[in-house]
């Protein structure tokens, strides 16, 4: 399958097993068990820790130099409780939660496990306690537990296996879907891409499906013709759209340039103060190359985002079978927007090339169009008037009265728009700036 991104999609259920009341009840039943089982879990997994590390300090052995005598204690561990240390609790939750299917059962106890090893060492440091697991939280259950199907009129169901005998099915709901999570779906039950620990979550009297999609990164698909437009902002650094369906996405916030600056600057600020107080010497020298390197990783934060930002744009693109991506024929900065403080840290020029890059290793086409009216045009009805983009968020068309998101409406242009250019002297858009018409 080559290379492959794991993406966890969120899927509505609703219930279609016949007698629908003794389902929910099942699921409530089994949903208010389960993460006081994972509470458990952990729990028993640090006394395990605790009882092996006092047997340690009692025979006075230092595990880290007498792996003879460790050994012995995990054998006579496993010879008291009849069991590895990682299955103690897996069987301590069966025999305290009987009703919960050992196809959630194995997987649960797997999962709480796992990340109980990994904040071990700062548990055992005393840096932190443990984990609580709260009502509410997603109910891990077997990937063979999880099975999809299509009716004849396409219509998609799950059926999660309980036990030998035991089923609930849902339909899967999917509204507007934007995510497009029905070409997914279809996917997975074409054979065409796989999946991994399922988790059902029920939450506000809703049912989900949260499932872990492993996709591949290079494009199966394409068609030429359905064309990914991607408008590039200071609000949100990247807003999709496609030309064909409803399919839309906002990548990245303003709010992250913004946390990292305050880190940063505070950072910087620390820095100079100990400076100051300090004497010279070494301790300033190191002090000073810290604050020149500040700057520097400022530039690497940009960098890691805009590497981040085109590559969903990419998964994206393959994700919906777009073979083509559009964007605006950029100079780089906008001249009303070079005030911003983002720009000072972003550039959409290394963002383009970093798309640019990526969109070609799976053979998708970059085409560049005339950024001109895009913002300003209704992507309903076509109709351009200035002031119809209201604001940073809101596009209300002065014609029809369409209201949309203003950097989708954008985006849609972008997808749709039939003046390719190849350069910036073929823009309307650039031509007309002088004439202060955007
Ligand atoms: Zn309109």
């Amino acid at each position: 399958m080559g290379k492959v991104h794991t993406r966890t999609i969120k899927l509505k259920l609703i219930v279609s097993t016949e007698d629908k009341n003794v389902a929910w009840k099942r699921i409530r039943q089994i949903s208010n068990d389960a993460w006081r089982a994972a509470n458990w879990i952990a729990s028993g997994q640090l006394f395990n820790d605790q009882l092996v590390r006092r047997i340690y300090a009692r025979r006075k052995i230092n595990p880290r130099e007498d792996s003879e005598a460790v050994e012995q204690i995990e054998k006579e561990f496993e010879a008291f409780f009849g069991t590895k240390r990682q299955a103690t609790t897996e069987w301590d939750i069966k025999e305290a939660f009987p009703d919960l299917p050992p196809y959630v059962t194995n997987p649960l106890n797997h999962v709480v496990v796992a990340s109980y090893k990994k904040e071990k060492p700062d548990m055992l440091s005393g840096n932190r306690s443990l984990r609580t697991y709260k009502r509410g939280m997603p109910i891990q259950t077997a990937k063979a537990a999880i099975n999809f199907s299509k009716n004849e009129t396409g219509q998609h169901f799950v059926k999660w296996t309980l036990g030998r005998k035991e089923f609930i099915d849902f339909e899967i709901y999917y509204g507007q879907d934007r995510a497009n999570n029905r070409l997914t779906i279809d996917r997975i039950i074409n054979g065409q891409i796989d999946y991994s620990a399922p988790m059902i979550q029920l939450k506000d009297k809703n049912l989900f499906l949260l499932l872990p999609v492993k996709e591949p990164e290079i494009a199966a698909d394409l068609d030429p013709d359905i064309a990914l437009g991607v408008d590039l902002g200071v609000a949100t650094p990247a807003y999709m759209a496609l030309s064909k369906g409803p399919a839309r996405r906002a990548v990245g916030d303003k709010e992250d340039f913004l946390k990292v600056r305050l880190q940063m600057q505070s950072r910087k600020r620390r820095l100079q103060r100990s400076i100051k107080s300090a004497h010279g010497g070494k301790g300033r020298q190191k002090k000073l190359k810290a604050l020149n390197q500040i700057g520097e990783k400022e530039r690497q934060f940009a960098r890691t985002y805009n590497h981040y930002i085109s590559r969903e744009i990419v998964n994206f693109a393959i994700r919906h079978n777009a073979g083509t991506i559009k964007l605006e024929m950029l100079e780089g900065f906008g001249q009303e927007e070079q005030q911003a403080f983002v720009l000072r840290n972003w550039s959409y020029f290394e963002l383009q090339t970093f798309i640019e890059y990526k969109a070609k290793k799976v053979g998708i086409k970059i085409l560049k169009i005339d950024p001109y009216r895009t913002s300003q045009t209704c992507s309903s009805c076509g109709h351009f008037e200035e002031g119809q983009r209201k604001d940073q968020s809101t596009f209300e068309c002065k014609n029809c009265g369409e209201k949309l998101h203003a950097d989708y409406n954008a985006a849609l242009n972008i997808a749709r728009s039939k003046k390719i250019v190849t350069k910036k002297e073929q823009c309307e858009y650039y031509l007309n700036r002088n004439q202060n018409t955007i």
